[in-house]
């Protein structure tokens, strides 16, 4: 199943790419609030079994908003890909470092990003949402509490995060636009039944349709199931928070010279088994 934020309203995707309006074709039994449905996520899966897909219609790239508007929690993991962690001169970490991107950065997958006025880095990153929430969730169990994956772009102006000793990670990956998250949540069941393994996906983006990140996320050092344990060790996870899940090797920031990015530069983020995010960059 795969699910979509169409111009604020709650979207079930067709296998041919069309959207059913889920408030109107289950009458009003789930809200049109793409943020809403995690908190009745079973129930939501169970009628999306039998819902009437002959009513759905083509819906526009340009309309897609972030699939997760505003997830009650967030969560990020630094440095969790072994050679993301090289180039930025860091030990492996023997513990998640978890950092939060703060809700009113959150965007959807197509569009405009306003630079931030220091340097504009790009990360891709998987990004799991919760749907079933908890504590103390087995690292065995992980996977259940899980809603879906999804894409996320964790932009971050490197001269806020490095601004003074030590960096810091929020406030500056946190600019309106800054954490763009789509096309689509597409649920474990969906991405197996594609031949996709959901702890094997290929990653990366391109600049200006230059290649600069492409990996997999078994390279991930803290897998999402660890993550979702650890986490969930200390923090009670909610329905609709959303995991972005670390970037592998290949930000500007780690490049000689460093590169990043600038006004008219495209982002073109992708994942197999998920899709595409393209974003053009623009001056204040
Ligand atoms: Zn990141």
């Amino acid at each position: 199943m795969r699910i979509a934020n169409a111009a604020g309203r709650l979207v079930l995707m067709t296998p041919d790419g069309l959207g059913l309006d889920v408030e109107s074709a289950s009458d009003g039994r789930f809200g049109a609030d793409p943020q809403g449905v995690y908190d009745r996520w079973d129930e939501f899966r169970t009628w999306a079994d039998t819902a009437p897909l002959d009513a759905a219609e083509p819906i526009a790239d340009g309309d897609l908003r972030a699939v997760t508007p505003r997830p009650p929690q967030v969560f990020a993991v630094g440095l969790n890909y072994r050679d993301h962690a090289a180039e930025s001169g860091f030990e492996l970490p023997a513990e998640p470092l978890v950092f939060t991107k703060y809700a009113s950065s959150f965007t959807g997958p197509t569009g405009d990003i306003t630079l931030s006025p220091g340097d504009v880095d790009w990360e891709v990153e998987l990004v799991a949402v919760i749907g079933t929430g908890g504590r103390a969730i087995a690292e065995d169990r992980a996977w259940a509490h899980v809603a879906g994956l999804t894409l996320g772009q964790d932009i971050s102006d490197r001269v806020a995060q490095f601004a003074a000793p030590p960096p810091q990670f929020g406030l500056g990956k946190s600019y309106p636009g800054f954490s763009p998250v789509g096309p689509h949540l597409v649920t474990l069941d969906e991405l197996r039944d594609n031949g996709h393994d959901p702890d094997d996906l290929e990653l990366g983006c391109l600049v200006n349709g230059e290649s600069v990140q492409k990996s997999r996320t078994s390279e991930m050092i803290f897998t999402v199931p660890v993550i979702i344990a650890r986490l969930s060790a200390i923090v009670t996870l909610l329905p609709g928070d959303v995991v972005f899940t670390g970037t592998p090797a290949g930000v500007g920031v780690g490049m000689t010279p460093p590169r990043f990015l600038q006004a008219g530069d495209e982002l073109t983020t992708w994942c197999t088994g998920i899709g595409e995010m393209r974003h053009r960059f623009v001056s204040t």
